[in-house]
């Protein structure tokens, strides 16, 4: 029987897990063992009821045009705890010039494509907006150099595109800081889009005419959303599929220190107080600057790539309240606040609005607020009370809100959010020769490809597969 060792029990490596208990369930001659060092699995994905309330510490839906959640969730059985979002109140707001403006319907990622609310819209002052129509006649870049997501805003759409829209919306999903983020690592599409129509504006409006009409749900399927989730929140899908995997194969609350590669082939996994584990293949899914730790004795050069992958900290909060204190009728979606506004917050969720089921009744609202990310990451290291109060004084200021939550929930994410930097490719392409260097040793996850939910189901399962050719099965 050849043994697969799968460090970390994140999304990652949970679908590595679940393809290797498909194979053994199948007959395959493979056991594995999944070393968690939390005392829970699920790693970024975590969720919590609380009182009634359905609080996400992490990532609380999932894109619904990548199709890695629905195919695990249709694996696992749970496709119909799949829930989109509330359509009739999808409204974002963000928060410059110290109001409240709305975002301008039918802005695709970055580029406005329906022409009056985007002329409509106060967000970008006039000058701003005549700037942006420049992109029309600017000719594309010619090098094929990496560039960060700033430096391109900025070139094709100007300052006011990137301090409003490209930071807070784009950046935003890395908690990145435009001007150190690789356009190539985190926005392809973008670069594909200048090179092929010479603008991103006639890009869009090309797309525009070849996008296919919205199909209705298929019966018995949820209406498709941008952005989707479960019933019971994103925790649903990792504790379902943690649930498929034999328990004595998975060790939780156990750090590995290290691996070593034995003579022969294979490797000893060393894990704290315990006596090396043995294995044949090994699949590190712990994020990159721990996992530089775990091979740093086995494999330097490795090791360095990895730990120069930065990683972001970052704070969520979540906060419930009566209803009936809240003035504002939350009904959006929620803002974010662009870096330029100088606030100590980055984005605030409606998400009871956003999403159904995500308190006990109507009678109560559930926000959650994000602090720090790779330009404010001082702020989440202040106590628990401190932050509250600093989260409570913004909302105060930015949405009006004087109520004190009736629960609030606090999650840091200590180096939580790799930051795709300039020559972030180049670092995982020297990383994956490495693995592919070491025979049967497989390193995935979301520090290299895609931080994505979707995107680390198909890398873990990816990561299996290899691991099974790897051994003949
Ligand atoms: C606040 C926040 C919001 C997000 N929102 C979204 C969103 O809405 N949608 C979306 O698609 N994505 C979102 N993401 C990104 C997404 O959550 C992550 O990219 C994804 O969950 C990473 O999964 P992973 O398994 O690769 O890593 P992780 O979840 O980090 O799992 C790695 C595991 O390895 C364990 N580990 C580390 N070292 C060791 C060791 N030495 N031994 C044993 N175990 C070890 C860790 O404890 C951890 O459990 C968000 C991320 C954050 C932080």
């Amino acid at each position: 029987m050849k043994k697969v060792v799968v460090i970390g029990g994140g999304i990652t490596g949970l679908s590595a897990a679940y393809m290797l208990q498909k194979a053994l369930e199948s007959g395959e001659k493979v056991d594995y063992l999944l070393v968690e060092k939390d005392n829970r699995l699920g790693g970024k994905i975590w969720t919590e009821q609380i009182d009634g309330y359905t609080v996400e510490g992490g990532p609380d839906c999932f894109l619904a045009d990548k199709p890695g959640c629905f195919d695990m969730a249709r694996e696992t059985g749970i496709e119909d705890r799949i829930m989109g979002s509330n359509e009739a109140s999808k409204r974002t707001y963000v928060f410059a010039n110290k109001r409240l403006n709305r975002l301008p319907d039918g802005l695709m990622g970055l580029v406005p494509t329906k022409l009056v609310p985007f002329a409509l819209s106060p967000l970008i002052s006039w000058p701003g907006k005549i700037r942006m129509a420049f992109d029309f006649f600017i000719p594309k870049k010619q090098t094929d150099g990496d560039e960060t997501l700033g430096s391109f805003v900025n070139r094709r759409l100007g300052k006011e595109a990137l301090d409003k829209i490209a930071e807070p919306l784009i950046g935003g999903i890395h908690a990145g800081d435009p001007d150190k983020m690789s356009l190539k690592a985190t926005f392809p599409r973008f670069i594909q889009m200048e090179q092929n129509y010479g603008s991103l504006l006639r890009a869009m409006l090309a797309a525009r005419g070849k996008m296919p009409k919205p199909k209705p749900p298929e019966p018995g399927k949820p209406k498709k959303t941008f952005f989707m989730t479960f019933v019971g929140g994103m925790g649903e899908l990792t504790d379902t599929m943690a649930a498929k995997l034999e328990p004595n194969k998975i060790l939780t609350g156990k750090t590995v220190t290290h691996i070593e590669q034995k003579t022969g082939g294979g490797y000893m996994i060393h894990i704290d107080g315990m006596e090396p584990v043995a294995a044949d293949a090994v699949i590190v899914t712990a994020p990159a600057h721990e996992a530089a730790k775990v091979v740093e004795d086995m494999d330097k050069a490795m090791s360095d790539n990895l730990a120069g992958i930065p990683q972001a900290t970052s704070a969520t909060v979540n906060l419930a309240f009566r209803r009936s204190d809240v003035g504002s009728s939350l009904e959006a979606f929620g803002f974010i606040v662009p870096i330029s506004e100088k606030r100590k917050i980055k984005a605030g969720t409606y998400s009871s609005t956003k999403w159904d089921y995500r308190t006990p009744d109507k009678e109560h609202v559930l926000i959650r607020a994000f602090v720090g990310g790779a330009m404010n990451q001082e702020l989440v290291f202040q106590d628990d009370e401190t932050l509250l109060k600093m989260v409570l004084d913004e909302l105060k200021d930015i949405i009006g809100l004087t109520a004190a939550p009736v629960m609030h929930k606090i999650f840091r994410w200590v180096k939580g959010m790799p930051q795709y930097t300039i020559g972030h490719l180049d670092r995982v392409a020297a990383i994956e020769a490495r693995a592919a260097a070491n025979p049967g040793f497989f390193v995935a996850g979301g520090s290299y490809r895609g931080v994505g939910v979707p995107d680390c189901i198909n890398v873990g399962k990816k990561a299996a597969q290899g691991a099974l050719e790897y051994l003949g099965i």
